[in-house]
């Protein structure tokens, strides 16, 4: 799939080395006051119908659609996510902008959103999120781990991500996210192949092995302008740290503002070697 819509994203993407400055955010107040009793939440109440099809089946559907969709446009990918998986498709999003969600609602209206809300966001972040909830296009679902951000770093001699990243993903990212997608036969992720070098052999539909169920990247052949370009003329959602050399938005403390010339995720735990927090893994 090919939009062929020009570049918008280089010319309004500011450049600096600076770091996001984390110390702005009051993580274990805003943690508290939305978290009061976190055992409950996320309430699998308000998740998904849960799975009615065997993981064998699920596993047919998806490799057959890998092959037949594979030179498919969005259009046709979502309709056939939405007619195949009804409310038992959620699209996760982390709110660097809104174009997933409000793209697959034209199909699944009211289609449940997982956002990964770690404790550790940017309030830019967060405010996406408000927004987009606001709408009341989509359910917007905070996906939490079961410990406060102040008992997660209880459990380190520091903070869990200058220690750990990959402890604090996987406590914060990686197992709240495997909980809640029991609820669901597939998901819809904002995956691109143009954000990095890893990303580059993405499918636009997968048997995903972590999960056992449908993963459908249904915008993996789409680039940064063409999302800039989608939302502006749809009215969805980006998230302002996109225009302040932001493309590729993550927790406060692991993302940097990327350079020329970069990848769009070059930002995400710079300089750790780790590229990836382990949902897509
Ligand atoms: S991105 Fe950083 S702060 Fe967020 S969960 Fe991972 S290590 Fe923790």
């Amino acid at each position: 799939m090919s939009l062929n819509i020009p570049g918008l994203a280089g010319s309004l993407i500011s450049v600096s080395e600076e770091k996001a400055d984390p110390a702005d955010i009051d993580y274990v107040a805003r943690d508290e006051r939305l978290n009061p009793d976190p055992s409950l939440i996320p309430d699998p109440a308000d998740l998904g119908p849960g799975r009615v099809r065997s993981e064998a089946e699920l596993k047919e559907i998806a490799e057959a659609a890998a092959e037949e969709l594979a030179d498919a446009s969005t259009d046709e990918i979502l309709a056939w996510a939405a007619e195949t998986f009804g409310n038992r498709l959620a699209v996760a999003c982390s709110m660097a902008n809104t174009v997933g969600p409000e793209y697959t609602a034209r199909f699944q209206p009211g289609v449940d959103v997982l956002f990964l809300e770690t404790g550790y966001h940017f309030a830019e972040t967060l405010e996406v999120r408000d927004q987009l909830a606001a709408k009341g296009t989509v359910n917007v679902i905070d996906v939490r781990a079961k410990e406060t951000v102040a008992q997660h770093e209880a459990n380190f001699t520091g903070k869990p991500y200058e220690i750990d990243t990959t402890a604090c993903c996987g406590a914060r990212k990686v197992a709240p996210l495997n909980a809640a997608l029991d609820g669901y036969e597939a998901w819809v992720t904002g995956m691109r192949r143009s954000d990095s070098v890893g990303r580059a052999d993405t499918p636009v539909v997968q048997w995903d092995r972590s999960h056992k169920m449908v993963k459908v990247n249904a915008f993996a052949n789409w680039t940064l302008p063409e999302i800039e370009r989608w939302a502006a003329l749809n009215e969805a959602l980006i998230n302002p740290l996109h225009y302040d050399g932001f493309p590729s938005i993550g927790c406060g403390p692991c993302t940097r503002r990327v350079a020329p010339g970069e990848d769009a995720r070059a930002g995400r735990w710079a300089g750790s070697g780790k590229t990836e927090c382990g949902i897509h893994l």
